[in-house]
């Protein structure tokens, strides 16, 4: 899966974040306007630019804005390490992540955000005979949701959990709290900024020490994050304290995109 973000997306939120005439961000690029916008929308473009120049000024940091710029991805990730672990991606235009992880033994289940359809959900619960009790939603954008009616048909006892302040106090969040799914513990950050109900889910205890998963919907992606241009800095700082505070080898799940992991994220993610 190719990155949610290329440099010209990285670069056109940042522009769009800081405010940055486009005038005087095309300048230090070293293009037009004109160039600018084309380079933005597709990634690349036949002149050469000055991006860490650039990025410097849209407050990114300018070596890991070169590296995306030169062709960064994350590592692949070696998902037999989480046996209870499934990606999930639908696509009506554009494509989004969710996840299904259960306990190997007891088969309880979980879903994290439904996506647009739920077709590959029911799928990968009856092949493996999960019994689905909890949906965990990461925000409440139409794409992450779109099929939370079908799920709830599917099946009429699971448990909600978001922070949407439309949903029921009963369905909403408490962070810090565990909720068990079976062995594993699920527990709840609050990750608002691209979404006022930003939720990030921290999922442990997996079998042989397999390393924490973290379901983050959009704060984050794999070099770069979800777009917020009214509250940028709420939402860089709280994927600095609630994500990229826990351990290097935690996996990200993001909504878009490859998954990848807290190192990688801060050792390449032009953002932070
Ligand atoms: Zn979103």
């Amino acid at each position: 899966m190719s990155l949610e973000d290329h440099i010209g997306d990285v670069c056109r939120k940042a522009r769009l974040q800081t405010g940055t005439p486009i005038d005087a961000a095309a300048a230090l690029a070293g293009l037009t306007e004109a160039q600018l916008k084309e380079w933005e929308t597709e990634g690349v473009i036949e002149a050469p630019v000055n991006v860490t120049a650039l990025a410097d000024r849209l407050g990114l940091n300018a070596a890991k804005a070169q590296r995306v710029a030169d062709g960064w991805e994350p590592a692949a990730v070696d998902l037999t390490r989480w046996l209870e672990l499934r990606v999930v991606t639908t696509a009506e235009g554009f494509e989004v992540n969710s996840f299904v992880v259960w306990d190997g033994a007891t088969r309880e289940a979980a879903i994290f955000d439904t996506g647009w359809f739920a077709d590959d959900l029911f799928r990968i619960s009856e092949e493996n005979e999960l019994n689905v009790q909890h949906l965990f939603i990461t925000h409440m954008h139409g794409d992450h949701v779109a099929a939370i009616g079908d799920v709830r048909k599917r099946w009429a006892e699971i448990e909600l959990h978001s922070n949407n302040s439309g949903a029921p106090e009963r369905n909403r969040v408490t962070p810090g709290e565990l909720v068990a799914v079976g062995g594993l513990s699920v527990s709840a950050r609050l990750t608002p900024g691209h979404a006022e109900d930003g939720v990030t889910y921290v999922i442990e205890g997996w079998p042989d020490n397999a390393p924490a998963v973290a379901v983050v919907g959009d704060a984050i992606f794999a070099g770069s994050m979800g777009k917020d241009f009214d509250t940028p800095e709420l939402a860089q700082q709280k994927v600095c304290e609630e994500i990229l505070s826990l351990p290097g080898d935690t996996l990200i799940c993001p909504g878009h995109g490859p998954l990848s992991t807290v190192a990688e994220e801060q050792a390449n993610n032009p953002f932070f």
